[in-house]
C-alpha cells in the first residue's frame, strides 16, 4: 500500500471535520435544549398528578365535613328532646366531639387550598419556561436542520470516497491511523519538513527520512504521525 492512500484519507478527514466544524455548538445546544424541555415536560406531569390528588382529597374532606354538619345539627335538635341533665350532658359531648372533627377538616381544607395555589402557580411558571424554551429550541432546531441540509450532499460525497479509501488500506495501518488521528487533533498523516516531521518538528533519523523519500510508510517517533515526502 503506498502513503498516497493515506494522504488521500487524511485529506477527506480534514474536509469532514471543517464541515463538522460549520456546524459548531449548534448540535450540542439542541441537545442540551431537548434535555431542558423534558426536565420541564416531567416536572410539570408531576405537579399536575400532586393536584389532582389533592383536589381529590379537597372532596373527600368535604364530604366527611358535611356529614358531620348534618350529624351534628340532628344532635342539636335532640337536644330539645331530652329530659334529664345526664342525656343532655352526653349529647353536649358528642357534640363537642363532632366540632373538634369539623375543626380539624376545616384545617385540612384551608392547607389543601394553600398547597393548590401554590402547585397552581408552580405549573403557570414552568409552562411559561416551557413556551419560551419551545420558541429559542424551535429557531435553534431549524437553524440545525437547515445547516445540516446544506452538508449533507458533500458530506455524504466525502464519507463515499473515505469508504473507497479505507477498503484499500491495511487494517492495521487504519488502527494506527485511527489511534493518532484521535489522539493528535484530526492530523495523523504529515509531509517531511527538511529531516524533521512536519506535526510536531522532531528530528527524524536519516535512514528513515530517506526510506520516507523512496515511499515507505515511517511513523515519528515522537509523535506517532505518518510522515511522507511531499513532491513540489
Ligand atoms: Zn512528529
Amino acid at each position: 500500500m503506498s502513503i498516497t492512500r493515506l494522504v488521500e484519507l487524511q485529506d477527506i478527514d480534514s474536509q469532514l471535520e471543517d464541515l463538522n466544524a460549520l456546524l459548531g455548538d449548534l448540535p450540542k445546544m439542541v441537545d442540551e435544549l431537548n434535555e431542558k424541555e423534558d426536565n420541564l415536560k416531567s416536572k410539570i406531569e408531576s405537579y399536575k398528578a400532586s393536584l389532582k390528588e389533592i383536589t381529590l382529597n379537597t372532596s373527600k374532606s368535604e364530604t366527611i365535613n358535611t356529614e358531620i354538619h348534618e350529624k351534628k345539627d340532628k344532635l342539636k335538635d335532640q337536644l330539645f328532646l331530652v329530659t334529664n341533665n345526664k342525656q343532655y350532658d352526653a349529647l353536649s359531648s358528642e357534640i363537642e366531639h363532632l366540632q373538634l372533627q369539623q375543626k380539624e377538616h376545616e384545617d385540612l381544607l384551608i392547607s389543601y387550598l394553600e398547597e393548590k395555589e401554590n402547585l397552581e402557580d408552580d405549573i403557570k411558571e414552568n409552562e411559561a419556561l416551557l413556551e419560551d424554551l419551545k420558541t429559542d429550541l424551535n429557531i435553534r432546531r431549524n437553524k440545525l436542520d437547515q445547516a445540516l441540509s446544506e452538508t449533507a450532499e458533500e458530506k455524504k460525497l466525502l464519507e463515499n470516497s473515505r469508504q473507497k479509501q479505507i477498503v484499500e488500506i491495511d487494517e492495521g495501518i487504519m488502527f494506527v491511523y485511527n489511534k493518532v488521528i484521535s489522539a493528535r487533533s484530526g492530523i495523523a498523516v504529515v509531509p517531511l519538513s527538511g529531516n524533521s516531521c512536519g506535526g510536531c518538528g522532531a528530528a527524524l533519523p536519516l535512514q528513515m527520512v530517506s526510506e520516507i523519500r523512496s515511499g515507505d510508510l515511517h511513523n515519528c517517533q515522537s509523535c506517532g504521525r505518518f510522515v511522507y515526502n511531499k513532491k513540489n
